[in-house]
């Protein structure tokens, strides 16, 4: 019996002993090496955007990415070749197809995604070699980057699958036919088989994931791997592409981006959240881990993961309009009330993107515009405005100037860049609250 651990932990053991008595599906033998894991092997792994490490059960077996390897390739080529090159050698439309099928575009011949086997060999086939690396070796190296150690291949999966993968080269040989495989068939399965022979444990995947869920960077090194929109297109590609044919009954329950692989590991993101994994090899008829996809569907349930569910919640990203409370007392009770009228203070805190921003503007024009004649937008308890929202604030700040109201922020940590001067509908800046409203309230003559 394990010791009592934080809550995070007793969620994942939970989780494991709840579903490690489902012994459903089969191991894959179709690569003969795979038919040798342990049935009874099962991890869970999740890692957070601080970099906090959880997990139960088998999180330190180790495994080959198979499939799980795709979305990390497809990173790599869309960081080397940009969105508009990948997308001419592969589509981005989900195939409703099992992994191997020959899911090639009528017409062009192209493959539907980079999730599906046609697609992934393709992606594998984008990434060039370079005087002192071969494209392997880039592909290693970002998978490593992304798992944050220096990762290996296991040869024996990987001879296994070279020894019995006719249908992924005859899958190669057909996108040849059609001029979509800029190299040769043989030499890009065989990439093709080492990126999914890579080995790797459940808390290897959660990190790969994680680095997905935090914009590219990976938080347990703090590198970045990739750049933030390749981050958010390969999650894009994932939530529509990422469980084959299952994907959109996926998406429907669990509500997250993930991929599966034939070797059982299985990999979830939660953008800004967490980067989850599990590892079983027993699979269901679709080829993904039985466990995996019951335990990642209750974890995603339990911690409310569904994308669609409760995008911002109230609270974190929040603003509050604050106008009277903070005032300084003024000598007389009818100067205070004339202050009270005259002077709105909105106080905002937290991260502050589009939603915050415009909660915001929609809080400094709305309190009795009419007798308003000078607004505060109090921001010392915010902890970033993202390039959006900074520049809607300080046009809607201008917005409020030209109409005739005086502006002021509070700002110490100098987040909306206002400079001293200058530019008239620029707001004034101040250190403290009490400044910013004793000057507003001197402005208006009302001490
Ligand atoms: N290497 C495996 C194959 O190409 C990967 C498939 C998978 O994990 N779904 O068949």
């Amino acid at each position: 019996m394990s010791s009592a651990a934080d809550a995070v932990t007793d969620t994942l053991r939970e989780l494991h002993s709840r579903f490690a008595e489902l012994r459903d599906g089969e191991l894959a033998d179709y690569i003969p090496q795979l038919a040798l894991a342990d049935p009874d092997a099962f991890g869970l792994a999740l890692i957070s955007m601080d970099g906090h490490r959880y997990s139960a059960g088998a999180a330190d077996v180790p495994f080959t990415l198979q499939s799980v390897s795709k979305p990390f390739v497809y990173a790599l080529a869309l960081s080397l070749l940009g969105l508009d090159e990948v997308c001419r050698w592969v589509g981005a439309e989900p195939s409703g197809e099992a992994y191997n099928a020959i899911s090639l575009e009528r017409g062009t011949g192209r493959p539907a995604n980079a999730m599906v086997n046609a697609g992934a060999i393709v992606t594998t086939a984008l990434i060039p070699g370079t005087a002192d690396a071969t494209g392997f070796d880039r592909i290693l190296e970002c998978l490593s980057r992304f798992a944050g150690r220096r990762l290996d291949v296991d040869e024996a999966v990987y001879a296994s699958e070279v020894a019995t993968g006719d249908r992924n080269r005859a899958l190669a040989y057909l996108i040849r036919s059609t001029g979509l495989l800029p190299v040769d068939p043989v030499a890009a399965v065989e990439t093709y088989f080492r990126q999914c022979a890579v080995q790797v444990t459940a808390l290897d995947l959660a990190a790969m994931a994680a680095t997905l869920a935090n914009g590219g960077v990976n938080p347990l090194t703090g590198g970045v791997v990739i750049d933030e929109p390749v981050a958010a297109q390969v999650l894009a590609v994932m939530a529509t592409c990422g469980m084959y044919e299952v994907s959109g009954d996926w998406l429907l329950r669990v509500g997250l981006p993930a991929k599966s692989g034939v070797s059982g590991g299985l990999i979830a993101a939660g953008p800004a959240r967490f980067g989850l994994a599990t590892y079983s090899p027993l699979l269901g008829p679709t080829g993904t881990s039985v466990r995996g996809r019951r335990a990642l569907g209750a974890l995603s349930e339990r911690l409310g993961l569904h994308l669609m569910h409760n995008p911002a919640l109230a609270g974190s990203t929040v603003t509050l309009v604050t106008t009277a409370d903070d005032l300084p007392s003024a000598p007389t009770e009818e100067q205070e009330r004339a202050l009270r009228e005259r002077v709105a203070v909105v106080a905002a805190q937290g991260a502050l993107d589009f939603t915050a921003a415009e909660r915001v503007l929609h809080a400094l024009d709305e309190p009795r515009p009419e007798e308003t004649e000078s607004v505060v937008l109090d921001l010392r308890q915010v902890t970033g405005v993202d390039t959006v929202a900074r520049t809607m604030l300080r046009s809607g700040l201008a917005r409020l100037a030209e109409g005739g109201r005086r502006t002021a922020v509070v700002d110490p940590a100098g987040h909306l860049a206002v400079g001293p001067g200058g530019d008239p509908a620029a707001p004034r800046r101040f250190e403290s609250r009490d400044e910013a409203v004793e000057r507003a309230a001197r402005d208006l003559g009302t001490l």
